[in-house]
């Protein structure tokens, strides 16, 4: 019979035939390595390729592997959340199925939650992705930093490792949009950073296009912060000060130079200008009303067709 597995290993999988068995040659003897019993759980997120085709071909060769087999494209941090219900293990622990996270590291990161770390995140050293995405994260980091009051150097680094107190927390958290290593360390007593590898996608292109990656990042800023609303006010104030001021300067100037007739371009822009922070603010304000919206629906966050593995 099989042990209680002590270590989960979560990955989520949309479209990635190509990595699934490279990944899975090198994470499974790091994890036979370990010497401790574990189970390594996929997330098929409504792949279209022969993804499932290999995860179920694995969940058959090896009873550590266990498959949660989804309905359609629920996205990568739904994935994740299945699969956290599924597990079981006292450290768990997500990784990508592209092999940009090495699973050589994961002993690293277990190490760490064994020394009293509830959440250990880590940091992506010498990060192989383009520029733009490099530079999106580093402003992503900061402002979020700022606007939630975490401190955490890498929020888009999915290797990460949860212990079992965090990963019941999360389970108990009903919410439809969420961005996971923020969700932990809300909860986390004692989180603690590890500096990591990272290479470049194995096979196959970024699953997040440039509108997934926005959205994403929505989550992330609204989800955890109502900083964004209360700058908003702020701005507010700020220009009606303004606007006073130049009211009142328009009217000194109006009894010493006379009344005003030029200038009606310097008016658009500064009309436009005003105009585009209003709209910024009522999308800004969607983006909240939106999610309030989903929220009260209260319809599944996603759909499980069939799970493998698992025995029963
Ligand atoms: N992923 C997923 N569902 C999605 C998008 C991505 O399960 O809708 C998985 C994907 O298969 C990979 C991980 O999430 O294992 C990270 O995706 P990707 O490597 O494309 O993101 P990037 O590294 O470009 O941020
Ligand atoms: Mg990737």
């Amino acid at each position: 019979m099989s042990q209680k597995p002590y270590i989960s290993i979560v990955i989520p999988v949309y479209n990635e035939e190509l990595n699934i068995r490279p990944l899975f040659e090198r994470l499974y003897p790091v994890m036979q390595g370990t010497g401790k019993p574990f189970e390594i759980i996929f997330t098929d997120d409504g792949s279209r390729d022969r993804s499932m085709e290999i995860l179920k071909g694995l969940a058959n060769a090896h009873q550590e592997v266990k498959v949660v087999e989804f309905n359609g494209n629920f996205g990568q941090h739904m994935a994740i959340l299945a699969a956290f219900e599924k597990s079981t293990g006292e450290i768990v622990v997500t990784l990508d199925a592209d092999l940009q996270n090495p699973p050589e590291e994961i002993p690293k990161l277990v190490a760490e939650v064994e020394k009293g770390h509830d959440v250990v995140g880590s940091v992506r050293q010498s990060r192989q992705d383009t520029l733009f995405r490099r530079l999106a994260s580093r402003i992503v980091n900061i402002s979020t930093n700022k606007m939630t009051g975490m401190r955490m150097s890498d929020y888009g680094c999915m290797l990460r490792a949860y212990h079992r107190n965090i990963v019941d927390n999360i389970n108990r958290c009903q919410e439809t949009t969420t961005f996971i290593p923020a969700l932990a360390q809300t909860f986390a007593s004692n989180p603690s950073e590890v500096l990591v590898a990272h290479a470049e996608r194995a096979e196959g292109e970024s699953k997040y296009s440039l509108y997934k990656l926005i959205r994403l990042n929505f989550d992330l800023m609204t989800g955890f912060s109502v900083v964004p609303l209360q700058l908003f006010a702020l701005m507010g104030i700020v220009t009606s000060c303004f606007s006073v001021l130049f009211a009142l300067f328009l009217l000194v100037r109006r009894f010493v130079v006379g009344a005003e007739v030029e200038g009606v371009f310097t008016l658009f822009a500064i009309l436009f200008f005003l105009i585009g922070i209003v709209i910024f603010g009522i999308g800004l304000v969607g983006e909240y009303v939106g999610r309030v919206y989903q929220e009260v629906r209260r319809r599944p966050r996603y759909v499980i067709r069939r799970v493998h593995g698992f025995g029963e």
